[in-house]
């Protein structure tokens, strides 16, 4: 009853847990936990190739429709999801989930963002190796999404973790790269196969250092082999920008939106594969 149009409802500043304490987050993402099928949703943003505007993934994000807040993104609750731990569990959802949706959609790779601490973890390797082993899904469909700060503090751990995945066949991704304490050391010390290029950045392309700063990061990831993702795309000169100084992939909004996994069905059975339509101006 509360879904139609309630789910496609942007993030708005009233809509955020800021007056819960951690406790009550704590205590309700439990609640969410036990009535996931209910309260949490995996939505999907499509990821474009550049060289030719196909759908080439897709990466999940995950929704809380909280019973009185609607709509939480997870940058409001994944922190106090790490915080008490509660996000094991969490991120095994999603993982199950993803994989599971996946299905419907065999020829796209599928993103998974993951916390440090599930990598920390034996259990996350163990899950994703036993998700391969029962053929859940081909493992080089699979890639885990990290962000810089999280390989800060990262541990011998995360980084066997990763090792491990990639012997797998799985990938990994640098995300929102170039926040936080950006090193490229991260690129030499972790197995990292593709840099997923800040929003921030994306955002800051029609300044002079901002475009500039964009061309020195494709030219540095592809100088060592890695894949490049922009992100947080939403106009055209954006998009013609990155296309020409060599980035290999672009999502945003100007492509798509994350998707409920029927929405995102329905987008493919009508594209059936086409190329992408821009629109021939700026939006
Ligand atoms: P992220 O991995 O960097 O994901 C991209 C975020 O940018 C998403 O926010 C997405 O909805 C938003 N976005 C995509 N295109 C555009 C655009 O053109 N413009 C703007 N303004 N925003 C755009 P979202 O879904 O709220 O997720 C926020 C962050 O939460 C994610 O950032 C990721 O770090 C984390 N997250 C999401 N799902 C999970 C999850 O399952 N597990 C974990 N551990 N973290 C997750
Ligand atoms: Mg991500
Ligand atoms: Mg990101
Ligand atoms: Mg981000």
């Amino acid at each position: 009853k509360t879904e139609g149009r309630s789910r496609f409802a942007f993030f708005t500043p009233e809509m955020d847990l800021d007056v819960r304490s951690r406790e009550e987050i704590y205590r309700e993402l439990r609640v969410a936990l036990a009535d996931r099928d209910r309260q949490l949703e995996l939505h999907y943003q499509p990821i474009y190739a550049l060289e030719d505007g196909r759908m080439v993934g897709v990466e999940a994000l995950l929704r809380w429709h909280h019973p009185d807040v609607g709509l939480v993104s997870p940058a409001e609750f994944v922190r106090s999801a790490e915080e008490t731990g509660l996000i094991q569990v969490l991120g095994e959802w999603v993982l199950h989930r993803a994989v599971e949706d996946a299905r419907a959609w065999p020829d796209l790779r599928i993103a998974v963002n993951v916390s440090p601490i599930q990598l920390r973890s034996r259990e996350f390797v163990e899950t994703v190796r036993r998700l391969v082993d029962e053929g859940h899904i081909v493992p080089d469909r699979l890639e885990v999404e990290l962000t810089e700060t999280a390989l800060l503090g990262a541990s011998g751990e995360v980084a066997r973790s990763l090792s491990e995945l990639r012997r797998l066949g799985v990938a990994c991704a640098l995300d929102d790269f170039g926040t936080g304490y950006s090193s490229l050391s991260h690129i030499r010390d972790f197995a990292v196969d593709r840099i997923k290029i800040d929003r921030s950045f994306v955002q800051a392309l029609n300044t002079v250092p901002g475009a500039a700063l964009v061309e020195a990061i494709v030219s540095l990831a592809r100088a060592n082999g890695l894949q490049l993702t922009a992100e947080g795309v939403e106009r055209v000169d954006q998009y013609e920008f990155l296309k020409k100084v060599g980035c290999h992939e672009v999502q945003g909004y100007l492509l798509s939106r994350p998707l409920p996994a029927e929405k995102l069905v329905a987008l493919l059975a009508r594209r059936h594969g086409a190329g992408l339509d821009l629109p021939s101006r700026p939006v």
